[in-house]
């Protein structure tokens, strides 16, 4: 929220109505707290509910996390292959969250993990590969998010949904049931139970491996005292299926659709490398422009540039009104320039969307007379994995994303997701050529939430025990616009 400050400077509500804590370290992570002054649009406020339960996570973090006396001793039960149960391990339990691919996967993946740890009361601790350990600052106050080295499940890092721990393959193998027996697993002692488990979420998940979205599981793993996750989707309108946690959720998130805005707001801050990267570019380029538009062109790298691609961007821009039409090369009805000015930026692996554009709009008129301006920071040419200064440009590029005004993505990118979201922003999705020579028609729609998709969802009633369409059992999800099949928040 932006308020006239006591000397006629604007102030700031730099902790974003509470959802951030106060008081941390200002100049080993700048962007936590000046975020707010690169952001026209204030954010959705988070709920008090919401804010009190940050601060009690943030308490149970320093509590339990690494360099405690309670965390040296759950790491002695796990190493012992006993599971403790609450009193054992002083009643901390933990999710180390594992991810990989993209960015844009890795922050969804992140966000989920960190959700569920709010929902069942665990410690969040990050597997630092995959750059996790580089890019960001520490969100929580004094303790680390990172996953020490030396943690004792040595291969960790490699779970696959072959892994013999996985839960999905300890329900197959009868090593734990849920629906048969004197005893329900739910209620075994603690003793009884594996002193942890590998949750496999990954989009080649099994149907066992999605039990883990019902309420008889939750209640299972809710005992078990370590929990591996390993996701590359943002899991979080599963969540809404488990009945268990519908009224937490309620209460955290009045406004369902607001959920990622504020967690990845909350846990994700560009280190100070990454945030003058933002800075400086947003201070050159975008910052004195009347309107920002954001356009992510998602390309792979070994795909042909394609007109229809760009006719694609036109037509939606246009007929959208992001961006002004052209007039005929010398068209005598060139209006006046208007004084106001558009800056387009525009985001992709190739720089000939980007060029292109910039030469439509230097070479002819707009039919508004406004300025617009077209700029690209970087153009990589192909993924890379684990190269650092490829993912702090991708890093730099969804926050430059999150601060326009107007925000085009391309349909099923994560990496448009992220900026959706920090941005709080319902983006106009660019549907996916069914072939490369067909512009879709329409070419573009505005979504139906600033929230990501889901794309590998569960599709099966826990209650009915069936097949059934996880797009029609609770209001607050439905299936995505840009991926038929996948589930978004609403
Ligand atoms: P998704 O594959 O579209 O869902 O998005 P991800 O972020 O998960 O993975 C794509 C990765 O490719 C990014 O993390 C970047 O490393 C790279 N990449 C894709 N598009 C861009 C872009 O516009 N700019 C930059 N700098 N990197 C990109």
């Amino acid at each position: 929220v932006v308020q006239p400050g006591v000397s006629g400077e604007r102030s700031y509500d730099k902790l974003l109505g509470g959802l951030l804590a106060d008081g941390l370290d200002e100049r080993s992570c700048r962007s936590r707290y000046q975020s707010v002054m690169y952001r026209r649009r204030p954010g959705k406020q988070p709920s008090p509910y919401l804010v009190s339960k940050l601060r009690q996570q943030e308490a149970l973090q320093r509590r339990c996390g690494p360099g405690t006396a309670a965390y040296s001793h759950a790491l002695e039960q796990l190493r012992s292959g006993r599971s403790g149960g609450d009193t054992a391990s002083q009643g901390c339990k933990y999710l180390v969250s594992i991810s990989y691919r993209g960015l844009g996967n890795r922050i969804l993946a992140t966000a989920s993990a960190f959700l569920y740890a709010v929902l069942t009361g665990r410690v969040l601790l990050v597997d630092p590969s995959n750059e996790m350990g580089e890019l960001f600052c520490e969100p929580f106050p004094d303790t680390t998010w990172l996953l020490p080295p030396g943690f004792p499940l040595a291969s960790y890092t490699n779970f696959s949904i072959t892994t013999a721990e996985s839960y999905g393959n300890m329900l197959r193998n009868n090593v734990i049931r849920t629906d048969v027996g004197d005893v329900p697993a739910s209620q075994l002692p603690a003793s009884q139970l594996p002193a942890f488990s590998y949750v496999h979420l990954d989009h080649d998940a099994t149907e066992q491996d999605n039990f883990f979205f019902c309420d008889e599981d939750q209640r299972v793993l809710r005992n078990i005292s370590w929990l591996v996750m390993r996701t590359d989707c943002y899991i979080a309108p599963g969540l809404f299926l488990v009945m268990g946690f519908q009224e937490e959720l309620g209460r955290l998130f009045p406004e369902p659709d607001t959920l990622f805005h504020h967690i990845v707001r909350y846990l994700f801050h560009p280190n100070n490398h990454v945030w003058g990267l933002v800075t400086r570019y947003y201070d050159a380029y975008l910052a004195t422009a009347q309107q920002r538009v954001g356009i992510q062109v998602r390309v792979f790298g070994s795909q042909p540039n394609s007109w229809e691609l760009l006719e694609q961007i036109m037509k939606c821009t246009q007929k959208e009104k992001l961006l002004p039409e052209l007039l005929a090369a010398a068209d005598p009805a060139s209006p006046a320039p208007s004084r106001k000015t558009k800056a387009v930026l525009v985001t992709s692996l190739k720089s000939w969307y980007y060029e292109t554009l910039k030469g439509m709009y230097w070479e002819h008129a707009t039919a508004t007379g406004e300025a617009v301006s077209v700029h690209q920071p970087s153009h990589e040419e192909f993924q890379r994995f684990g190269a650092r200064s490829h993912d702090a440009k991708a890093w730099a590029e969804i926050y430059l994303l999150s601060l326009t005004d107007a925000l085009v993505t391309t349909a099923w990118s994560t990496f448009g997701y992220v900026a959706q979201g920090l941005g709080g922003l319902t983006p106009w999705v660019m549907y996916r050529q069914d072939n490369d020579t067909h512009v879709p028609d329409p070419p573009c729609g505005r979504d139906v939430s600033m929230e990501p998709c889901f794309h590998a969802p569960p599709f099966y009633d826990c209650r009915l025990k069936r097949g059934a369409d996880t797009g029609k059992i609770v209001p607050q999800v439905q299936h995505c616009i840009d991926m038929s099949w996948g589930l978004k928040i609403i």
